[in-house]
């Protein structure tokens, strides 16, 4: 029996994980839920899966789901705070942590699963995309298993040779081919960008996801993380990993081998394929997720990507190759400059814009612990803001 950790339950990758984990109760206990806000919608988890620890962002919070789940005798004990967040991803009591929070704000509890040594499942890309090689290097010395949810590095990993030890020369690897749907807006009229409304920009045409990572897909600096998160997980340089328009979202990802040979993993976008893929490594089990069916789709259409349509792109490609806390900077500027627009504070076009002025204002530093992060970070958000009230 497999003992989970959900951080982030209530959204759009925790629900999916545990609708795997229902289908297979011979399996996967929940050990815990963590929720930030969504008080009710946990308070429903819990009653389905009666973990041991139920985690909320506030006190008020807690004492609004302690009253929720008062007297439907569960074994919930309810805690809250960031602290209670990384207690419950490194507890004894679990095994394998599926990081799911959205953002920077789901850094520090990734990391304490990975330094407890456990089976980290990450979709939380932007912890790795913050802090690179200390994830990685935490990992490595605690012995931990990270497994990637994105689509995209799950489908890589299941491409990848089996023995794979970070070496892609050793194996042949010449080239690793990040596909992406192009979001919303891949044959919008440009001018007419400036005018696109958050609702517009949600609409994913393939995903159905939360509304931070929407928006990163409709200026496809989610493809950009994702460019970092694969050179981190692969250790894989910039100049051989390549963004593919593929508008279907069939094929996920492909490696590309110096034979010729292009390896690729295909199945319908949905994110309980590479939710399941993880829970069960190296196992196979039921997801719930349709087979394929290639006659239905008859074609796969592929374009090269337009960097002057996607800025972000760019962005994040220059970020990658600056190095030190380049990456930093651009996660915590694109987060607020996502939030401000969602917000309806500032149109869609100066996101990119609000993120280039502030890789130029702040000086680039080594960062070699993960308070320098933390720091960067802050400093970053509050120089962001600064911009956008100005
Ligand atoms: P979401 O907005 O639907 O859910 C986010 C979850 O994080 C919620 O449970 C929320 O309560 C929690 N949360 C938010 N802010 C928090 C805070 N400050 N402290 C603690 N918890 C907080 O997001 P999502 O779409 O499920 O994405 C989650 C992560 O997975 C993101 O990093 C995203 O990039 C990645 N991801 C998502 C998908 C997808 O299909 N949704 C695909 C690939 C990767
Ligand atoms: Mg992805």
């Amino acid at each position: 029996m497999q003992k989970l950790c959900i951080l982030g339950s209530t959204g759009s990758i925790g629900v999916s994980t545990l609708d795997v984990v229902a289908r297979h109760p011979d399996r996967y206990q929940v050990f815990a839920l963590t929720a930030h806000s969504q008080v009710e919608k946990l308070a429903l988890q819990c009653e389905q899966f009666n973990p041991q620890i139920a985690v909320v962002g506030s006190a008020k919070a807690a004492s609004e789901l302690q009253r929720l789940l008062l007297g439907k005798n569960l074994k919930t004990e309810v805690s809250y705070g960031s602290q209670a967040l990384c207690d419950v991803a490194s507890s004894v009591d679990c095994d394998t942590v599926m990081a799911a929070i959205v953002g920077a704000a789901g850094l520090p509890a990734s990391l304490a699963a990975a330094r407890a040594g456990k089976k980290v499942l990450l979709a939380n890309k932007e912890a790795l995309v913050m802090s690179g090689q200390i994830f990685i290097n935490t990992v490595r010395d605690s012995g931990a298993t990270l497994l990637p949810i994105d689509s995209e590095h799950n489908a890589i990993f299941q491409c990848l040779p089996h023995n794979y030890n970070r070496h892609p020369s050793e194996y042949g690897i010449s080239k690793i081919i990040l596909t992406a749907s192009g979001g919303p807006f891949l044959n919008r009229n440009l001018e007419s960008l400036s005018d696109v409304t958050p609702d517009e920009a949600v609409a994913h045409p393939n995903w159905v996801m939360g509304r931070k990572i929407s928006i990163d897909s409709a200026t496809m600096m989610n493809k950009g993380l994702e460019v970092i998160e694969a050179h981190w997980l692969f250790a894989t340089p910039a100049e051989q990993i390549e963004v593919l328009i593929h508008p279907q979202s069939v094929i996920h990802s492909m490696v590309s081998y110096n034979d010729g040979s292009v390896l690729a993993q295909m199945g319908n976008p949905d994110m309980r394929t590479p939710i399941a893929y993880g829970l069960a490594y190296p196992e196979r089990i039921a997801s719930g997720v349709a087979p394929l069916d290639l006659v239905k789709i008859a074609k796969l259409h592929f374009e090269a990507p337009d960097f002057k349509r996607f800025p972000c792109l760019d962005l994040a490609y220059a970020a990658l190759k600056a190095g030190q806390t380049a990456s930093t900077i651009l996660n915590a500027s694109n987060e607020v400059a996502v939030q401000a627009f969602l917000d309806g504070k500032i149109g869609f076009r100066m996101i990119d814009q609000i993120i280039a002025r502030v890789l130029d204002k702040i000086a680039l530093s080594s960062a070699d612990d993960i308070e320098s992060i933390l720091e960067c970070d802050k400093e970053t958000r509050v120089i962001t803001q600064a911009l956008l009230a100005s």
